[in-house]
């Protein structure tokens, strides 16, 4: 399996070029570290602020050694992350890719994840939930891999909590000696004030999460698109036609008395018209002649752009007999289109070879592409405008 590449690969190198309100996608990776360690760094530092709060209001409600505990632990991450951004911050001048902090941010936002949840009593989908948030947000920013590593950390962790717990070993919730609600039923003010906090600057997490995802699938289909479809006449173009023709032929091969064929097309004396008409008029008709041939495949077929002014079409469960009259049918269709550009009318022809899978030494998709090949070539030297199978082209050859 091919390892995906780094995101930080393709972004731009020079730190300081970019805006800090653009989308965070754009930015180098040391700069998209340090917006992922801030927004980490919201953790331990609201639930801090709560931790001390409560125990300020409401000390009964919690124990106050467990309060210590989670206050050092986020002390630590605070002080941790906190000298992170201050080194980035310097760093970035001179480096636009720091790995490991990355590898700091990511372990130790799991890891308070995970003992948060044990202190503080979040049940394991809760737990998850929680850490998927920061995986959420934290994906399009960061290695994947990374991300896959501390999810299944957590993820074991948790799972040993709950059997544990479940077990009656493990006293879960230490942090509070009694629930949030009040003898009435109603929720402490305190507790609902900061809830609503939390769930305000979440949304803004999310926001930001959302946008760089967005940007991030935008990608990926532009990248999918680029690397399968010709920009000129939004055909399949070359590799991605070998690639489906391969796989045809693999399922080909596999079903007895299947066939599987091709046709290759090539415009007569294109130069020709590029030369008359301009280059214009040359991109115009094949935009018509790649939209003529779709119009006349069915739902299964593969049409692509071959080379220059050459394509080719897959036909899947056909016969020779059938994939010639496709092949003559568009030789007609062709011929008899008007192509206007530029004020004027063009006409243009085109020569095709078919051939057929299985037919004498065809093994491979590349043996069906070059048996077509050489009908098409016998087609042009047949005096053009015309079909030739692999069939009279063999027989012509050695007759
Ligand atoms: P033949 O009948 O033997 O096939 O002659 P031909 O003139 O069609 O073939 P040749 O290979 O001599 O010329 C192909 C031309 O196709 C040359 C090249 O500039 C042109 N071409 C290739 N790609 C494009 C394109 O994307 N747009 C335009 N306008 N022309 C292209
Ligand atoms: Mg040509
Ligand atoms: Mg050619």
């Amino acid at each position: 399996m091919t390892q995906q590449p780094e995101l930080s690969s393709s972004l731009p190198e020079d730190t300081d070029t970019h805006s800090w309100l653009s989308n965070p996608l754009d930015w180098p990776h040391i700069d998209r570290m340090i917006l992922l360690a801030s927004l980490v760094l919201i953790c331990p530092v609201a639930l801090g602020g709560w931790l001390i709060g409560v125990a300020w209001v409401a000390p009964d409600w919690v124990n106050r050694p467990v309060v210590y505990a989670l206050l050092t632990l986020f002390g630590c991450h605070i002080l941790l992350l906190g000298s992170f951004l201050l080194a980035a911050h310097y760093r970035r001048r001179k480096h636009s890719h720091w790995s490991r902090m990355e590898s700091v941010i990511i372990f130790s936002y799991a890891l308070v994840c995970l003992t948060s949840s044990w202190l503080t009593g979040t049940q394991f989908t809760a737990g998850l939930l929680l850490l998927l948030l920061g995986v959420n947000i934290a994906s399009p920013l960061a290695s994947i891999h990374k991300l896959k590593r501390a999810y299944g950390l957590v993820y074991i962790g948790l799972a040993i909590f709950i059997v544990m717990y479940l077990s009656g070993n493990f006293s879960h919730a230490p942090l509070f000696s009694r629930p949030p609600y009040q003898a009435d039923g109603s929720p402490v003010m305190f507790w609902f004030v900061f809830e609503s906090v939390l769930a305000i600057t979440l949304l803004v997490i999310l926001y930001i999460g959302l946008i760089v995802t967005e940007r991030w699938s935008n990608r990926e289909d532009l990248y999918r698109e680029m690397s399968t479809v010709d920009g000129l006449t939004r055909l399949t173009n070359r590799r991605y036609f070998i690639e489906r023709g391969e796989s045809e032929f693999n399922r080909t091969q596999r079903t007895p008395t299947a066939q599987l064929s091709c046709i290759m097309l090539d415009i007569d004396h294109f130069k020709l018209i590029n030369d008359t008409h301009g280059h214009d008029a040359g991109d115009a008709v094949l935009v018509k002649i790649s939209e003529i041939m779709m119009d006349n495949a069915r739902q299964y077929d593969e049409v692509g752009r071959y080379g220059g002014e050459e394509f080719a079409i897959l036909l899947p469960a056909t016969p020779l007999e059938n994939a010639y009259k496709v092949a003559e049918r568009l030789r007609t269709r062709i011929a008899a289109a008007e192509i206007q550009c530029n004020g004027q009318t063009l006409n243009v022809t085109a020569s095709f070879g078919v051939a057929c899978y299985p037919y004498n030494d065809i093994q491979d998709m590349n043996g069906l592409l070059k048996a077509a090949d050489t009908a098409l070539y016998a087609a042009k030297h047949g005096g053009r405008n015309q079909v030739v199978t692999a069939r009279e082209q063999q027989l012509a050859a050695s007759g």
